[in-house]
């Protein structure tokens, strides 16, 4: 990094909490609202009617969204300082956690959208500047990682052990965006190429990781001094289902259905609990994950993280969600 430039982080991982609106099938099934957001920081249980002891349950974070709450202003005041400081050379790294169907993609691909507008805004801004954008685009599933951007031969690629850059991955294609159309389109192949997956292994969106990853790389023009060039990482994780990280509901019918516990998922929980403790927390188990890995040197040192956690509101969802909240009060 440069003098004067990106300092390390200090401050704590950006926490955030969305509440989405009851959908059509919970409104059907007459299931009723079960969480509160009381002001821009607070989110509570709402004892149900003839519930006699009320549930010790409020949860504080840097920002609560409720149920009309648009994606803009979730990215706006939730997302967009940690996004926008890859375009001063700190990396960052967005996720969404959260049980399945509480939101985290529709909230990701939002996000992703603003933020690709903010950052061609900024690189028309900073004339003095010449920026590349990159992406790529990979699937954690069984921790096997897939090229989004490469659907011919892109499975079961391995990751390597760089000196310079650290883990990188074997083979993974890497497209230089010629605009923000150009980069709005790679973005949209990686989605599709997700759905395909999804279609033919029976919802693996559940039980898989998505990272699109923006490489950003800056120049200042007038000088060729390479001090003066950075390269940052902008990560989107859309992660599985949190429900695949709790044991609570490991019983015997989920463990039929196939469900087990995501390796990924567990090992990106522990270093989320032990990077929000700060210095103290001693070894930082990066290398037990594929996903840890991968993002191991934008979650650590200069780096910046913010985490969306996405809940449901119905009642017949309570247990994940307040799991989800109990997790969400450990990253803060
Ligand atoms: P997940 O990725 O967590 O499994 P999705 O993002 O697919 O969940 O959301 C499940 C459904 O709920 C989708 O149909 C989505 O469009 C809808 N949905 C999610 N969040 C919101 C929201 N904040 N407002 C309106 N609809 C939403
Ligand atoms: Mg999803």
């Amino acid at each position: 990094s440069t003098p004067g430039g990106p300092k390390p982080r200090e401050e704590k991982i950006v926490v955030t909490v969305r509440l989405r609106p009851l959908n059509k099938r919970e409104q059907l099934a007459k299931d009723q609202v079960a969480w509160d957001c009381v002001d821009d920081h607070t989110i509570v249980y709402k004892p149900q009617p003839h519930e006699r002891v009320s549930q010790p349950s409020s949860f504080s974070f840097d920002k609560v969204f409720g149920p009309s709450c648009l994606t803009e202003t979730v990215y706006e005041e939730g997302v967009k300082n940690v996004a926008l400081s890859a375009l001063m050379g700190i990396n960052a790294t967005i996720f969404a956690y959260g049980q399945t169907s509480s939101g985290k993609t529709y909230t990701m691909r939002g996000i992703t959208e603003k933020a690709v507008v903010d950052i061609y805004n900024h690189i028309m801004n900073t004339p003095e500047r010449d920026f590349t954008i990159k992406i790529s685009g990979l699937e954690i599933y069984n921790e096997n990682v897939r090229d989004l951007l490469n659907s011919e031969s892109g499975r079961n690629l391995k990751l390597l052990d760089d000196p310079e850059k650290g883990t990188v991955v074997e083979k993974l294609v890497e497209e230089t965006a010629n605009n923000d159309q150009h980069l709005r389109h790679l973005i949209s192949i990686c989605e599709a190429q997700r759905q395909v997956g999804e279609t033919a292994l029976n919802d693996t969106s559940s039980r898989s990781h998505q990272i699109i990853r923006l490489s950003i790389q800056s120049t200042l023009r007038e000088n060729s001094d390479c001090v003066r060039s950075f390269v940052a990482s902008l990560n989107f994780v859309d992660l599985a289902g949190s429900e695949r990280a709790s044991q609570t509901h490991a019983d015997g019918a989920r463990l039929r259905e196939g469900c087990h516990i995501n390796l990924s998922l567990m090992t990106l929980t522990t270093v989320i609990r032990k990077l929000s403790v700060g210095k103290r927390s001693g070894h930082i188990p990066y290398r037990d994950s594929k996903l840890t890995r991968i993002l191991q040197h934008s979650l650590g040192g200069n780096a910046r993280t913010a985490i969306i956690c996405t809940l449901s509101p119905a009642l017949s969802h309570f247990e994940q969600s307040r799991n989800t909240l109990f997790f969400a009060t450990r990253a803060k």
